[in-house]
């Protein structure tokens, strides 16, 4: 089996070498990962400025830098390597959860995948100052692995670590409430300037990829590339029909 490792802190993060260890166990493994960190850059691809792919081995693995994006990653690793089977991303410092999935990187590479219908997993653990110790997540990670495998008609998997795992949950997205703030600062020039930063919430709902984290399980959601909002298209066609009905 061939699986391409991506992720969207760059090619140097410890987190992705941790991912592409435990993949080994499955197969043949290959890292195509960013040159320099690409957070938060969603899937945004690159279509105006070439983009280069440079052998760059790291601890006996076979990996390559791009100096694109996380999605530009995924489409030139799986371009130059055939018949990838599985794609994994991350492993990310900082969780993907509620709308951070809309906003991630590491969900994006394995969303880029979906697209090239290559199945595949995003992987994220929390992150503050010290880097987390990954060989905590090990036994989850071939555990999720595992039983993707056994799920050929699910395309993506999100999954997100608390600190210390307890055990796994299948979730849903957690987006009741946007906690984005734009927080204003003032720099030695006296001039304005801003930062995004996050309101942490409290009370989210049982079954969502934020409650079983914050539970201490390790949170797995199916996503879906299909972003129609069946209900709204449903109430939608029942109100063109009821109008061309009285007509
Ligand atoms: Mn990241």
């Amino acid at each position: 089996m061939r699986i391409l490792v991506s992720n969207d802190d760059g090619v140097f993060s410890p987190g992705i070498r941790a991912l592409a260890q435990v993949a080994q166990e499955f197969g043949q493994v290959r890292v195509v990962a960013p040159d320099v960190e690409q957070s938060a850059m969603s899937h945004a691809i690159t279509v105006r400025t070439p983009l280069h792919y440079q052998r760059t081995p790291i601890d006996g693995l076979e990996a390559y830098r791009v100096d694109g994006t996380p999605a530009d990653c995924v489409a030139l690793g799986a371009h130059h390597w055939e018949k990838v089977d599985l794609v994994l991303s991350g492993i990310n410092l900082g969780l993907n959860i509620g709308h951070n999935i809309w906003h991630s990187g590491t969900v994006a590479a394995a969303k880029q995948a979906a697209f090239l219908r290559i199945p595949a997993i995003a992987f994220s653990a929390p992150y503050s100052d010290d880097v987390p110790d990954f060989s905590v997540y090990e036994s989850y990670v071939r555990e999720v692995i595992a039983m993707f495998l056994q799920l050929p008609e699910t395309p993506l998997l999100n999954v997100n670590f608390p600190r210390s795992p307890r055990g796994t949950r299948w979730t849903r997205q957690s987006v009741r409430h946007y906690e984005g703030l734009v927080i204003p600062g003032e720099d030695p020039m006296g001039r304005v300037h801003y930062w995004f930063s996050e309101r942490p919430r409290q009370g989210v709902e049982e079954g969502t990829d934020r409650w079983a984290v914050e539970n201490g399980f390790v949170s797995i959601t199916p996503l879906r590339l299909d972003l129609t909002d069946e209900a709204a298209l449903a109430r939608a066609q029942a109100q063109l029909d009821a109008g061309l009905t009285s007509s």
